[in-house]
Parts: structure tokens; C-alpha cells; sequence
């Protein structure tokens, strides 16, 4: 089983439909991009690299991910993508981790990376050098062998190499089209987030479909240049996070456009709070379906497809638009106890998942692994709670529920109730660090532009909604929350604040 077959087969059966696009400008056709692929690959073999060896790919969005992914894995080999917004001595320390041969850089986030191979910059006249090799012919690969090192977006600690195998990508490939979308030739596919994580694994069932591809001109993610995308290429979808299904919303909202020209916006990677859903679903439309899935699982945990974000008379309508689905088709879901005994319907334990899309284990980690995999079960480190139906709602990730004069508090919980008020933008709610209480809550609040939300009203609607042991005892008014580069928001830096600050004065 080799992954870049899905690309060959689609080449061979019909070269003339069109791959892949920077904007509006067709690069190449099916054909062109599998021969060029082939002779890449060709290029990485006469280069030196052998089956199984890692090829980093540390660049910004550009269309040569899609190439150099494919002609990758036509070689044999593994890609190690990085995360563009990196400081290039976290991606050194990713290359080498990895023990990656060759890297393709972009010249802006690449300068100074070092490779104990070759650093091939694919905007330089090296890499039009490499399509001279006469094409390679595919490599044979086992299902479990490794296809990509997905290194975590580190929200904690060390990143860490998730093992993806050609059987893991395969089947999440698949699975897109039973529980995501129905996709086909006639489809698109934007890339408005970073390639080297979430967005990029979305080429996967784009080229089984034999779909066109999309990398913006401009290289990252701006909506006016989406929605002009989307009205002239038609049918696009694309994933966003959150922060930027937000973002897409209000510039539709405020050049009254209803997402013409959008198929499906996949959205996940974070809590989507449901005031944000219920807006979006108001100003664009049923476009959207929900994923939850992580690096160690990716795209395949839950999903919530587009008919249940529709079916508005269902009596629960508005508790599974909080959730984050069912279980997506070739996995199992579990909410369990640390140990991993399985808990009833309506109780809060750890999400664990098992099936063809988790990770073989973390590279060079057997520690790591041995912890996140027992049994077969991959302990994911989110909390949640299944219902009767099988809808699973998150709370927070385990090492962000707060503990206050010995309760547990989800500040997801805290964080959907300040949203309500009409002055807040963004919240994050986190603990501090309190002498009498263990923990305390403390809500950072971005206010909408020209607002500032008053704190009696906000502790007012904390009173309305939630436990008074919930509500926040501060509140921070920022500019802005900080989060990486996926739009996560990073509490860590938010806790450390606090602890750098140490207790209010008087309390
Ligand atoms: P990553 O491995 O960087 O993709 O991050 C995965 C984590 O993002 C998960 O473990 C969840 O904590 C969070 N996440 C992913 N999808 C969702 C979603 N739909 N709703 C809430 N949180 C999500």
C-alpha cells in the first residue's frame, strides 16, 4: 500500500483534469503533476535517500508542498512537515529529531536550517533542476510503514513526532468521504491554513477525488482573496479553525455575502463556542461540518455532518451543535476514567479512540507512546462526556480543567457563558494560582472594537448561567489572546502570566 498510488491511478485514468492552481492559474493537470512527482522522486532516489529515510518540508503555503508530499511517498520515504511560523531553531530541532536527510524550504521561513543532506529551496533554480531525472517507477511500501512524522503543535512541552503510516492517512482519506463530505472531480479544495498540519492532510482525499487544488496567491490566509476564490473557482472548501471560521463570517457579513461559490467549511482544532456556530450558520449558510480528531488521530475522531447541523427540529438541536458528534466510521469512542475503565452516558472522562487512523506511537518516545497508547486505545488527554446518542461534547483538555477549593471547573463552560455578552469578542478562562483555594478563576477578555464590557454584567451573567463557584474572581481586559499558529489559544502563556504576577494585592 503506497499513498501516492491514489495520485497514479487518478493520473492514468484521466491526465487531462486539472491539479493544481496557485489562485486563479491552473499549474498542472493530473498528468503533469504525477510525472512530475515520479521524477522527484527519482531526484530524492538518485540523491541518496532510501526507502523509509525523512525529507523535512519547512515552508510557507506553496504549491510544491503538494509535490514534494507525493513524490515523497512515491519514493518510499516519509515527510516531516514544520510548521512554518517556527523559529529556525525549533524546526533544527525537529529536523534532527527526526533525523530528517534532505529539507525544501522557502526561502523566508528556511534561511540558516541545516540539513545532513541537501536544503533545496523550491522558489531557487535548484529545484526545477530536479524534474531532469527520468521518472521513477512507484515504490511497494507495507500499510504499516511510515508515511509521516506529524510533530504536535507543542501547546506543552517538547513537540513530539506522531508516527502516521500510509494505512493511517489511507483510511482517514476514505473516512472523509462517509463522515466529512462527498467530494469529486468537479470539487476544490483551498489552502487557507497552514499545509504543514490540519490543511494539509486535506489534500489527501482531494486527490483520491481527482479534485483541483487551490494555494492562494498570496500564500496565507486573507477572506477577501477566499471569497473571490470561492465565487471564480467554485465548489471550494476548505478548513479553518475557529478564530478564522470567525473571521470568514464577518467578512461576510460585512460585504453581505452568503458564501456563494463555498461547498464546505470544515472547521475544528479548537472549541467552536456556539454563539460563533449559530452566526455563522445564520450568515453563510449550511456550509459548514464539524471535525474532531488530533496529530495522533488526525481528522478521524468524531465528526458533526452537515445534516445534523441542519436538522434544527431535532430535539436536541442545540446540545449537539455543542457537541462535537459521533464517532467518524473506523473508530471506536470511549469516555473513560484515567485508567481506562469505560463511564456511563452523561459522565466527564478522558476521550479515548481506537482504530486505522491512530498513530503507530511517537518517534524515539517509548515513554511517551507507552503512556498515550494501552491497549489499542489512544488516551487523547481531552475531557468529555457522551450522551444516550452517542454525541460526544468536549470540555477541555485535561491539563486545563482548573481545580478550585476541590472542584473540578471546565472553563470551556465559563468561557461559552461570558461569550453571551454582546461587548465580549474572545475569552479564555484559566486558573491562577491561590493560596486559600488551590486555583482561582480568571477570565482574559478581548472586548469588540469600540466596547468594554462592564464586570458587574459579565459576573451578573456568570450568576444567571453557571455555579457561583465558576465565575471568574478576575478579569483581565486584553487586545488579544495569545495562540500558535494553528489559532489555538495558548494557555500556558496565559497561566504564566499569572504566576509571573503572583496573587492581586488584598486578595
Ligand atoms: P492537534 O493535535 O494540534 O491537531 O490538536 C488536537 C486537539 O485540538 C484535540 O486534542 C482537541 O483538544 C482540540 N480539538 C480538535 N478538534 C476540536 C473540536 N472540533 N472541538 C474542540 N476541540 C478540538
Amino acid at each position: 500500500m503506497n499513498l501516492a498510488h491514489t495520485l497514479l491511478r487518478v493520473a492514468r485514468a484521466d491526465p487531462r483534469r486539472p491539479a493544481l492552481y496557485e489562485g486563479e492559474r491552473l499549474l498542472f493537470d493530473y498528468g503533469q503533476l504525477a510525472e512530475r512527482v515520479a521524477r522527484l522522486a527519482a531526484a530524492m532516489r538518485e540523491g541518496g535517500l532510501a526507502p523509509g529515510d525523512r525529507v523535512a518540508v519547512f515552508m510557507r503555503n506553496h504549491p510544491a508542498y503538494l509535490e514534494v508530499f507525493y513524490a515523497a511517498w512515491w519514493a518510499g520515504l516519509a515527510v516531516v512537515p514544520i510548521n512554518a511560523k517556527l523559529h529556525v531553531r525549533e524546526a533544527q530541532w525537529i529536523l534532527d529529531h527526526a533525523q530528517a536527510r534532505w529539507a525544501f524550504v522557502t526561502p523566508d521561513v528556511g534561511a540558516g536550517l541545516q540539513a545532513p543532506g541537501r536544503i533545496l529551496d523550491v522558489t531557487g533554480p535548484q529545484y526545477p533542476a530536479l524534474f531532469s531525472a527520468s521518472p521513477a517507477v512507484l515504490a511497494e511500501r507495507d500499510a504499516e510503514d511510515l508515511a509521516w512524522l506529524f510533530y504536535t503543535s507543542g501547546t506543552t512541552g517538547k513537540p513530539k513526532g506522531v508516527m502516521l503510516t500510509h494505512r493511517n492517512l489511507m483510511t482517514m482519506g476514505l473516512t472523509y468521504f462517509v463522515d466529512v463530505d462527498a467530494i469529486d472531480c468537479r470539487d476544490a479544495i483551498v489552502y487557507a491554513a497552514p499545509m504543514s498540519h490540519g490543511a494539509g492532510i486535506y489534500a489527501i482525499p482531494h486527490v483520491m477525488a481527482g479534485a483541483r487544488h487551490v494555494v492562494p496567491a498570496s500564500g496565507s490566509f486573507d477572506p477577501a482573496e477566499l471569497f473571490a476564490l470561492a465565487r471564480t473557482v467554485g465548489r471550494l472548501s476548505l478548513f479553518a479553525a475557529p478564530t478564522i471560521v470567525k473571521r470568514l463570517v464577518d467578512h461576510a457579513e460585512a460585504t453581505g455575502s452568503d458564501g456563494e461559490g463555498f461547498k464546505t467549511i470544515v472547521y475544528g482544532g479548537a472549541p467552536m463556542y456556539l454563539a460563533d456556530l449559530q452566526r455563522a450558520l445564520r450568515v453563510m449558510g449550511q456550509r459548514f461540518v464539524q471535525i474532531y480528531g488530533q496529530g495522533e488521530s488526525p481528522m478521524v475522531i468524531t465528526s458533526l455532518p452537515r445534516s445534523y447541523l441542519s436538522d434544527t427540529a431535532h430535539p436536541r438541536y442545540l446540545q449537539r451543535l455543542a457537541s462535537v458528534g459521533f464517532s467518524q466510521t473506523p473508530v471506536q469512542v470511549r469516555v473513560a476514567t484515567a485508567e481506562g475503565e469505560p463511564l456511563p452516558p452523561g459522565e466527564i472522562g478522558e476521550v479515548l479512540v481506537r482504530g486505522d487512523t491512530v498513530m503507530a506511537g511517537y518517534w524515539r518516545d517509548p515513554e511517551a507512546t507507552a503512556a498515550a497508547l494501552r491497549e489499542g486505545w489512544l488516551f487523547t488527554g481531552d475531557m468529555g462526556a457522551l450522551d444516550e446518542d452517542g454525541f460526544l461534547t468536549l470540555k477541555d483538555r485535561s491539563k486545563d480543567v482548573l481545580i478550585s477549593g476541590g472542584s473540578n471547573i471546565y472553563p470551556r463552560e465559563v468561557e461559552e457563558v461570558l461569550l453571551l455578552h454582546p461587548a465580549v469578542a474572545e475569552v479564555a478562562v484559566v486558573g491562577a494560582p491561590d493560596p486559600e483555594w488551590g486555583e482561582v478563576v480568571v477570565a482574559f477578555v478581548v472586548a469588540r472594537p469600540g466596547q468594554k464590557p462592564a464586570t458587574e454584567e459579565l459576573d451578573a451573567l456568570c450568576l444567571e448561567h453557571i455555579g457561583r463557584f465558576k465565575r471568574p474572581k478576575r478579569y483581565e481586559i486584553v487586545a488579544a489572546l495569545p495562540k500558535n499558529n494553528y489559532g489555538k489559544v495558548l494557555k500556558r502563556e496565559l497561566r504564566q502570566r499569572l504566576q509571573e504576577d503572583g496573587p492581586p494585592a488584598g486578595g
